[in-house]
């Protein structure tokens, strides 16, 4: 924990953490090693591990990265956060990422931008930048952040580390501050596999505080990482000619798909032509239920209220407008645009369609092939301000992530070399619903 606090401590100025428990932390060390001590230790002991700023922690402040929440304390911890403390994994602070989930750099926090700790002009990715830079300068053993359409796997892949989404509805959502219920997840940043499958065995499960979360058994996926047997993986054919592509993550892509090869692995290219369908798709239904999540934050009940209101009306209307950063206020007005009575068949309803299109025809192929292989993102690490005033540019960042999202399986980034300015390269593997074990055990052959 010191060894930690230190490191946070030289490199504040990435601004990865919003707030550090250091005095907390290293009490709860003390405690962990009397327990080692006496043999009875849970099997997260000697873990120290930061956690997104959308998770809630009872009687610690959760802001969501926004000016809205400010001052709002969590009232009682998020069910994942709490079977960390329950297994002795040492919570060491609050990580910043973009508002309330929404973004692909970092740039949209009420707290500020993360810094890539690879190159500080870069972006470290969105939107759980702070829990990727943690991880990527060694601020923490491994963080928590979120995954709603590429959350934890874009910002992984722009910083050289693992990021993990797993099954929807594998890990407990009580007590994360929703984004798009249907499709927001809880995931796993570490330097290491076998970290980030311990952590996943630990969170997973059903929770009766989350009626959508699985029953179904979990395994323990760290203990099955061992890989031999010939495996069938396809890669699809308009991934990898996208024009958005960069051209050294085709080279680092195809690299991966002819090792496979080479050693005996079945490896065939797939035509998915609804690819253009994808993006439209996600930001149609991710804003819908966003601006229905959202309208809970009004001043009354949770924490910032305008101090410049005089009736009930201008508390609402002049708290949403001074409390809300501009990206969570446009998807407010486009979820509610498509939710409108008029227009609600002709964009809801027929990107409800798609998704299930979208879904049946993943799980149809990944029924077919054990793996999907593709690149975690169309580009590396961008600079700062690149895309600021370009909203659909940074959606296209989420090009190659928001399958898995729209299909509810799991999908993991790893690294995959490097780029002609030295930026990492990440490669995504996706698998069906629930076979995380395998997912993890093909990543550590991989790596
Ligand atoms: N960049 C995507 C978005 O802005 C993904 C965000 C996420 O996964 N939370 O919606």
């Amino acid at each position: 924990v010191s060894h930690y606090l230190n490191n946070i401590q030289t490199k504040a100025h990435l601004n990865a953490f919003v707030e550090v428990y250091g005095q907390s932390a290293l009490k709860q060390a003390e405690e962990i090693d009397e327990k080692l001590a006496n043999g009875n230790a849970g099997k997260l002991a000697g873990m120290v591990i930061g956690i997104k700023d959308v998770l809630c922690y009872q009687g610690h402040e959760s802001n969501a990265s926004s000016k809205i929440l400010k001052g709002y304390e969590a009232q009682f911890t998020a069910t994942a956060v709490q079977r960390l403390i329950d297994q002795d994994a040492i919570i060491i602070g609050r990580l910043n990422c973009d508002e309330f989930g929404m973004g692909s750099s970092n740039e949209n926090s009420a707290h500020g931008k993360v810094l890539n700790a690879l190159d500080e002009d870069r972006v470290p990715g969105g939107s759980s930048g702070g829990s990727a830079v943690a991880v990527q300068a060694n601020l923490c053993t491994a963080s928590l952040g979120t995954d709603t359409g590429g959350s934890v796997r874009q910002p992984a892949a722009f910083t050289g580390v693992i990021g993990m989404k797993p099954t929807y509805s594998r890990v407990s959502r009580w007590g994360l501050i929703a984004y798009a219920s249907s499709f927001d997840t809880i995931g796993i940043f570490s330097r290491t596999v076998k970290d980030n499958a311990l952590i996943m065995e630990t969170i997973a499960g059903h929770d009766e505080f989350d009626s959508t979360s699985s029953r179904k058994p979990i395994l323990s996926y760290s203990q099955l990482l061992h890989f031999e047997k010939k495996t069938k993986v396809a890669y699809l054919k308009e991934t990898l000619e996208s024009h958005a592509l960069q051209p050294e993550i085709r080279e680092n892509t195809f690299a991966i798909l002819d090792k496979l090869k080479e050693e005996g692995h079945e490896v065939e290219e797939v035509s998915f032509p609804m690819l253009e369908y994808i993006l439209p798709t996600y930001y149609i239904l991710t804003t819908a239920e966003a601006s229905s999540n959202l309208s809970r934050f009004d001043g009354a009940k949770y924490g910032y209220r305008s101090p410049n209101a005089h009736n009930l009306e201008s508390m609402y209307k002049l708290t949403r407008s001074e409390g809300f950063g501009e990206e969570v206020k446009r998807r407010i007005m486009l979820g509610t645009f498509v939710l409108s009575a008029s227009y609600y068949d002709a964009y809801f309803t027929k990107a409800q369609k798609v998704r299930r299109m979208i879904k049946d025809f993943t799980e149809d192929l990944l029924s077919d092939f054990d793996y999907i292989i593709m690149p975690t993102t169309p580009t590396s690490a961008f600079r700062f301000g690149e895309h600021r005033d370009d909203p659909v540019a940074m959606y296209l960042e989420d090009l190659f992530t928001v399958q898995a999202s729209v299909s509810g399986v799991p999908a993991i980034s790893i690294p995959n070399g490097k780029d002609k300015n030295g930026m990492p390269i990440g490669l995504q593997i996706m698998s069906n619903s629930f076979k995380e074990a395998e997912l993890y055990a093909f990543s550590n052959y991989l790596k």
